[in-house]
C-alpha cells in the first residue's frame, strides 16, 4: 500500500485522536526509517524516546523471534523465566530490589501511585494519601495519571478527576515545603520534564528532594518513563543527579520497541503489594521480557549511555551555533540525548518541512522542537540532521 492509500483507510476507520498524519512508516534499520512510498528518513523522534537501540537491532530481533517460537504468553498465574531474569537485571543495575511489570508508562505510574498510597496508609494511617506532582509534568493518559499530570490541557473535558493530588512548581524547593501537609504520602517527579517542554532542574534539586522526603516520611517517586535506559547519559536519569528515589517507573525504551512498563522499588516498600492487590494480564509476558532483557543488556554492553552523553553535547553545540545564525531559535536546552530547541515561532511548519527533507522531528507543545534520536547515532548523523534543520530555518527566515 502507498502512503495515501493507508491515509485513506485511517481516516475512514481510525478514531481521530492522533489527528492527521502524512506518512506511514513501514521499515526501519538503525537510525533510518522508510515510508510506504519508499522514501528514507533520518529518525530523530525514535518512537518518542523509545527506540534507543535504533530500529530492528539484531539482538532485539533475535530475542523476539527466538522467544516467539518458544512461548509468547501465559499470564502471571505461572512463573515466567524471562520476567525473573529481567527483574534480576534491573535490580543489579539500579537502586531497586523488586519489580512489577505492566504494559505502558501510564500503567507503571498507576502502580507507583497505588503502592505509595497502600504503603503509606499501612505505615502512617488512613489519611496519608496525598500525592504532590509538578506543574508542567506528564505522567500518562488514564484518569488518574492525567490527574497527576500538572497540565490542564490533558485534563479538560475528562473531569471528574481523581482526588488526592496537588501541584507545585518544578525545580522549586520552597514550593515543596509550602505544598506538603501531614497527609502527603509521596512526591512524584520526572528527573527531566520532557513533555513539559524539556526542563532540566538545577543539579541540587533532586538531592534536596531526597533529603526533604527522608526528613518528612514521604516517598519519592521518579517517573523515568522517558528518561530511563541511557538517554540522559546514565542508564537511569536519577544517576545523572546523584539522588535515588524510593519508587521508579519506566516504559518507553525499556523494551527496545515492544510495549512493556515497570515499577520498581525497595524490598520493604514492595511488601505492601500483597498477593491479589495488583495485577496485569499481559504484564511482563515472555515475549516482551525477552525483548527488554536483550535491549537493556545491549545498551549496557555497547556503552550507549556514554554515547548519549557525548552525542548530546555535540548536538547541543551544533544547535547553539544555529541559534547564533537564526534568531528563530530562542533557547537550546537538554541533557544527554534529550534536547530541545525552543522557537520564537510555532514548530509545526518546521516539523513538516524537515519531514519533506527526510528528517523526522517532533514538536512539544506549540514551539519546542524535540531531538531524541536513537542512542546509537554518530557525529555524521547529527551533522545530517543539523544541515536539514538549518535549511528549514533558513527557508522560513527568507519567507
Ligand atoms: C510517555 C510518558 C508517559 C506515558 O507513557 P505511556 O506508555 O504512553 O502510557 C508517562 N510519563 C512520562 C514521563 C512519559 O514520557
Amino acid at each position: 500500500m502507498t502512503n495515501s492509500e493507508i491515509k485513506e483507510l485511517a481516516s475512514k476507520y481510525l478514531i481521530n485522536n492522533y489527528g492527521e498524519r502524512q506518512i506511514a512508516l513501514v521499515r526501519g534499520e538503525g537510525v533510518y526509517v522508510w515510508d510506504a512510498d519508499g522514501k528514507r528518513y533520518l529518525d530523530f523522534v525514535a518512537g518518542i524516546s523509545t527506540n534507543n537501540l535504533g530500529h530492528c537491532h539484531p539482538k532485539v530481533v533475535s530475542a523476539i523471534t527466538e522467544q516467539a517460537k518458544k512461548l509468547i504468553h501465559v499470564s502471571n498465574l505461572y512463573l515466567i523465566e524471562p520476567q525473573v531474569k529481567l527483574a534480576e537485571r534491573i535490580a543489579e543495575l539500579s537502586f531497586a530490589d523488586k519489580c512489577f511489570f505492566c504494559n505502558s508508562g501510564a500503567e507503571a505510574n498507576e502502580a507507583a501511585i497505588k503502592l505509595a498510597r497502600k504503603y503509606s496508609k499501612e505505615k502512617f494511617g488512613e489519611n496519608k494519601f496525598e500525592i504532590i506532582t509538578m506543574k508542567k509534568s506528564f505522567h500518562g493518559r488514564t484518569i488518574t495519571t492525567i490527574t497527576a499530570t500538572g497540565q490542564e490541557k490533558y485534563q479538560k473535558g475528562f473531569e471528574p478527576l481523581s482526588p488526592g493530588f496537588k501541584y507545585v512548581n518544578f525545580n522549586d524547593m520552597k514550593a515543596i515545603e509550602d505544598g506538603v501537609t501531614e497527609n502527603t504520602c509521596a512526591i512524584m517527579v520526572e528527573p527531566i520534564q520532557v513533555e513539559g517542554g524539556i526542563n532540566v532542574p538545577s543539579d541540587d534539586y533532586l538531592p534536596n528532594l531526597r533529603k526533604f522526603c527522608d526528613n518528612n516520611n514521604i516517598l519519592l517517586i521518579y517517573d523515568e518513563v522517558q528518561t530511563a535506559m541511557g538517554r540522559t547519559g546514565k542508564l537511569f536519569g536519577y544517576e545523572t543527579f546523584g539522588a535515588e528515589p524510593d519508587i521508579i517507573t519506566m516504559a518507553k525504551a525499556l523494551g527496545g520497541g515492544v510495549p512493556i512498563g515497570c515499577m520498581a522499588t525497595k524490598a520493604h516498600i514492595a511488601e505492601s503489594l500483597t498477593p491479589g492487590s495488583h495485577a496485569s494480564t499481559f504484564g511482563g509476558n515472555p515475549l516482551v521480557c525477552s525483548a527488554a532483557l536483550a535491549s537493556i543488556n545491549t545498551i549496557v554492553e555497547e556503552n550507549l549511555p556514554e554515547n548519549a552523553e557525548k552525542m548530546g553535547k555535540y548536538l547541543m553545540q551544533k544547535l547553539l551555533l544555529l541559534k547564533e545564525k537564526f534568531p528563530l531559535i530562542k533557547e537550546v536546552r537538554g541533557r544527554g540525548l534529550i534536547v530541545g530547541a525552543e522557537l520564537n515561532i510555532e514548530g509545526k511548519e518546521v516539523v513538516n518541512k524537515a519531514l519533506e527533507k527526510g528528517l523526522i522531528l517532533n514538536c512539544i507543545g506549540t514551539n519546542v522542537i524535540r531531538f531524541v534520536p536513537p542512542l546509537i547515532i554518530n557525529n555524521g548523523h547529527i551533522d545530517q540532521a543539523i544541515d536539514i534543520f538549518g535549511d528549514v530555518l533558513s527557508e522560513i527566515t527568507k519567507n
